[in-house]
């Protein structure tokens, strides 16, 4: 399909005014393309050619607009570093309808009715990380927003330095976050709180639809996906930064990519927000502040759902919700196929080990994988060795009671722990190049987020342990 064939629907605009803004996207100067993502073009049935036409930056420009389709913003509210942020809103996203199911909105587009008296735009260096990393996270098997494509231009912004501005084309099958839903209840619009959550359960849980219990049922539902998202995301070790409620995806997805970092030597405390300074979204902290978030969602939904059964599964998830995914996560990681009562402490008995041997997270669990009884690779890899010799003498009799060869074990565990993820190291210098109009590194990047698990002899310094001098980069909000 063409671009000129695309069809959009906009049943997000059937809902109360008071949901959304209808927004002109203010256009960028001398707008030119930095990547475009056939993966994602193939989702809404689009030619993998079609960026060649000068239309595709014009759509994401702004300039270009497809028949039916009718900006607008989204209003939300949401709670930011524990606190209520009042009203927030899409402040420079402007969406323009779905296409087979995908919301498609551009970021960096211009100011809007929620911009609070920001400028509407993103940076080149934001822009380049979100479009890459979403891309990334989906082919490492976790559930994200997508991007079709990316433009930059010569507008200038004022951040830190004066920089370039961008534009990203996000998709997404739902934009709600907790913070949608918050934003009715604190205004106490609970007859538009009621139709927003019809309006979720018919797009995105429609087998709940006409079920008498179904606004519970989405609660539930909600809770899971999330309790599964974050167990993912500990497994692989990446820190979202920021995970105020309007950073929350109402079905389960990683959305709102900003300052977030995959690990690079395994550490609990990481914190890869420059401006949380008390460590409240620290990696280790992630699973804490699902619950604290979703115990936000439970009292914006208080005039549907009955507290105490919500409450009743808020401490499921603490008890095994949210402990069972991370197990299943962790044991497909380590190649343990049976369940044994004693798995968690295994699991504990690593994350301590790894905490104390300063060792690579992504490269451990890639030489895991390939472990033979051989305990040299590994204690090559930390800087502290010790704590794992006892640790593995745990992982040898647990391995016994497996009833797979060890090379179905390790096939199975090379596709589990990925060769390559996306640094910030890496990302950083795909930018670099990138503010210079070499956008060489930006598509080698998008290469390796396609194939995390695969050899790829050409690219194998990505999948080093990150130098010394470019660990635990951190990077702030506003960009
Ligand atoms: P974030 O932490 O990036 O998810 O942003 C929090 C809120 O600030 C959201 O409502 C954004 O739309 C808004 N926001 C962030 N940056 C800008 C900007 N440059 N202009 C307008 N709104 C922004
Ligand atoms: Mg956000």
């Amino acid at each position: 399909m063409t671009l000129n064939n695309l069809s959009f629907e906009n049943t997000y605009l059937s809902l109360d005014s008071e949901f959304y803004d209808i927004t002109n996207p203010i256009p960028l100067d001398d707008p030119y393309l930095i990547s475009f993502n056939p993966n994602a073009a193939s989702l809404i049935g689009l030619d993998k050619n079609c960026a060649e036409d000068p239309s595709f930056v014009a759509l994401l420009n702004g300039t270009y607009r497809p028949k039916d389709v009718r900006h607008f913003a989204m209003c939300y509210s949401g709670h930011q570093f524990s606190h209520n942020a009042g009203r927030l809103g899409d402040g420079r996203a402007h969406n323009l309808g779905s296409v087979d199911g995908w919301h498609l909105q551009t970021k960096g587009s211009g100011e809007t009715r929620y911009s609070r008296m920001a400028d509407g735009r993103a940076a080149i260096p934001s822009s380049i990380r979100e479009y890459l990393m979403s891309e990334a996270m989906h082919h490492l098997g976790i559930p994200t927003s997508r991007a079709l494509g990316i433009i930059g231009s010569q507008t200038k912004l004022l951040r830190n330095r004066i920089e370039r501005a961008a534009i990203v084309m996000r998709m997404s099958p739902s934009w709600v976050r907790f913070g949608t839903f918050e934003y009715f209840h604190y205004f106490k619009e609970y007859d538009k709180l009621k139709a927003l959550a019809e309006y979720v359960i018919q797009e995105s849980y429609p087998h709940l639809t006409g079920d008498e219990d179904r606004y519970f049922k989405f609660f539930e539902e909600v809770l899971e996906r999330t309790a599964k998202l974050i167990a993912q995301w500990q497994g692989i070790g990446f820190c979202h930064g920021v995970m105020n409620t309007d950073n929350m995806s109402i079905i389960g997805l990683t959305i709102d990519y900003g300052p977030f970092a995959m690990l690079d030597d395994f550490d609990f405390g990481f914190v890869c927000n420059k401006t949380d300074l008390a460590g409240r979204y620290a990696y280790g902290e992630q699973p804490n502040i699902a619950y604290w978030n979703l115990t936000m969602l439970s009292k914006a939904l208080a005039s549907l759902i009955d507290t105490k059964r919500m409450q009743k599964k808020l401490d499921d998830y603490g008890d095994h919700i949210y402990p069972n995914a991370y197990i299943d996560v962790m044991c497909q990681k380590l190649g343990l196929q049976l369940k044994q009562e004693d798995d968690m402490q295994l699991i504990t008995s690593l994350v301590g080990t790894l905490q104390d041997a300063y060792i690579d997270h992504t490269l451990f669990f890639r030489t895991l994988s390939r472990y033979n009884g051989d305990r040299m690779p590994i204690f090559e890899l930390a800087m502290n060795p010790v704590p794992f010799d006892k640790w593995l003498d745990l992982y040898d009799s647990r391995l016994k009671k497996e009833s797979r060869t060890q090379r179905e074990r390790q096939e199975a565990m090379l596709q589990t722990n990925p060769k390559y993820v996306l640094k910030n190291h890496m990302l950083q210098h795909a930018i670099t190049l990138a503010e210079r109009g070499d956008f060489s590194m930006v598509e080698t990047l998008l290469h390796i987020a396609n194939h995390p698990y695969d050899e790829l002899p050409e690219f194998e310094h990505f999948a080093a342990e990150t130098p010394e001098e470019h660990k635990n980069i951190t990077l702030s909000c506003s960009s």
